[in-house]
């Protein structure tokens, strides 16, 4: 049973789906505006990761995530380069794309635009207006009356009674902080610093808040109640206060039935953010010569709502033990190679079941990431401890074990390529290998000679010896 820390009742809960064995969530997605930098990853690969560990528990995992394609600061920088709002996102959307294709993000089962979904931003609005809970101002905008939902705050622990004074004023720009908390923009009567960035709809001419977007695309693809909604702890207040406010006004009931909240990554003890300027991309990452997937290792070793320091030392060690694991993952499947369908022994059983048991428990507590990682590193100490009492078969199983645990972690182990090696240069090693378990060394230096004629020179790693081309 899975424990998870709902930022709502600020507790962890027994994970309860609204369908048995289904699960709806939705992930607060990027604004392309410009190339999202690794704090923004974190939260991504957050999120992918506790849609991996449900899907690993057995649940059917629907996740949606939007793009924010339209909103106050991609009309504002798309003009400052005199591009159109279409053009200039499609770039960053595009690089978006391309890097949680390298982390290896795959639970995502659609990205959803928000200006695909203008429709249904007007819908809710309409609805909002009709149950008198948004209003239309004097400048002809549509505003949310924040003293309407009684529950208004509820997530973030504000009170609304402290603010009187400052909630009578309203709020145009989408983000603002909690002492600032007002009636706030649901549909955004076009100005002309809006440009071409407007709709034509029974609202007037105007574009969407950036609230009202992921409160329509979340209910249109999971339904007016869904269970997890996650993003980034800046996004509690207003964004997520806000959605709530729009989904739970416009058709009562329960929006969502828990929140998932990753904390920031930091540098130098503050959070990471493109306005510090205290950021770095994953193009970044790479150009150091750096795999995404070492980024990706490196988030893992903390638990999702730890807030965790970025350095370059700590990248370049989670670089080391990402090449710890895939080496374990190569080791195994070189040993399963041509491996029979044969049982594998009981002690092979024993870490597998194991292995299993110690990542299920790891996720049960709140998707505890580390500890689950730790279990993996377990495995692996285990099977190289023993590595001479375990024929081809229980090779096999073992890197089936892992690759299944894998599920969780997305390091691609199952598509590691045993490097190309002749079928000679093998037969070659296993009689070295051979000669040198019944200690004719003379006979494996002749064996090693031929290997090094052929082109190959032997390394002899703490994982057992292995060719590499010279
Ligand atoms: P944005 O594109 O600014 O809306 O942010 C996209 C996601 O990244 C949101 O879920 C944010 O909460 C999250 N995020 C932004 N900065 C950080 C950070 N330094 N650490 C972790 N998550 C972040
Ligand atoms: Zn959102």
């Amino acid at each position: 049973m899975i424990m998870l820390y709902n930022t709502r009742t600020r507790k962890k809960e027994l994970f309860m789906p609204r369908e048995e064995h289904i699960v709806g969530m939705y992930s607060c997605g990027p604004t392309v505006y410009n190339y999202p930098h690794i704090g923004n990853y974190r939260a991504y690969v957050c999120s992918d990761l506790l849609a991996r560990a449900l899907a690993y528990l057995g649940y059917s995992v629907k996740h949606i995530m939007n793009i924010t394609d339209v909103d106050d600061k991609t009309i504002r920088d798309s003009q400052k380069e005199g591009v159109s709002l279409k053009e200039f996102t499609a770039r960053y959307e595009q690089a978006f794309l391309e890097d949680i294709a390298s982390l290896r993000i795959r639970t995502i089962t659609r990205h959803t635009r928000a200006t695909e979904h203008i429709e249904e931003m007007v819908s809710l609005i309409q609805a909002l207006l009709k149950k008198g809970i948004a209003y239309r101002g004097e400048d002809g905008s549509i505003y949310y009356s924040i003293e309407k939902f009684p529950s208004y705050g509820a997530l973030s622990g504000l009170r609304l009674q402290d603010l009187e004074a400052g909630a009578s004023g309203r709020m145009q720009a989408d983000e603002y902080e909690k002492e600032h908390a007002q009636d706030f923009a649901l549909w955004k009567a076009w100005v002309p610093s809006d440009g071409e960035a407007y709709w034509e709809t029974p609202l007037g001419k105007g574009r969407p808040g950036w609230h009202i977007e992921c409160s329509a695309m979340s209910m249109k693809y999971l339904g007016q109640q869904f269970d997890i909604h996650c993003g980034g702890t800046d996004l509690i207040f207003p964004h997520h206060e806000n959605e709530i406010a729009q989904s739970e006004g416009a058709y009562g009931g329960q929006f969502v039935r828990y929140w998932i909240h990753n904390a920031w990554l930091l540098v130098d003890g503050k959070k990471m953010a493109k306005s510090a300027g205290n950021f770095y991309t994953l193009r970044d990452v790479m150009a150091r010569g750096v795999d995404p997937l070492a980024f990706k290792f490196f988030c893992l070793t903390a638990h999702y709502r730890q807030p965790m320091n970025f350095t370059w030392e700590a990248l370049a060690s989670a670089q080391q033990g990402l090449c710890h694991v895939q080496s374990a993952a190569l080791h195994m499947k070189e040993m399963a190679a041509h491996a029979e369908e044969e049982a594998p022994c009981a002690r092979v059983h024993q870490l597998v079941d194991q292995l299993k048991a110690d990542i299920t428990s790891a996720l049960h507590d709140d998707v505890n990431s580390p500890q689950a990682l730790a279990a993996l590193f377990d495995f692996i100490k285990a099977v190289y401890k023993e590595k001479k009492s375990f024929t081809r078969a229980d090779y096999l199983e073992l890197f089936r074990a892992l690759c299944d645990s894998d599920r969780v972690f997305g390091f691609c182990l199952e598509e590691i390529v045993i490097p190309d090696i002749p079928h000679e240069v093998r037969s070659l090693m296993e009689e070295r290998e051979r000669a040198r378990k019944e200690k004719q060394w003379e006979k494996a230096d002749e064996f090693r000679m031929h290997i090094e004629e052929k082109g190959y020179a032997i390394e002899d790693t703490s994982h057992g010896p292995r060719a590499v081309k010279r």
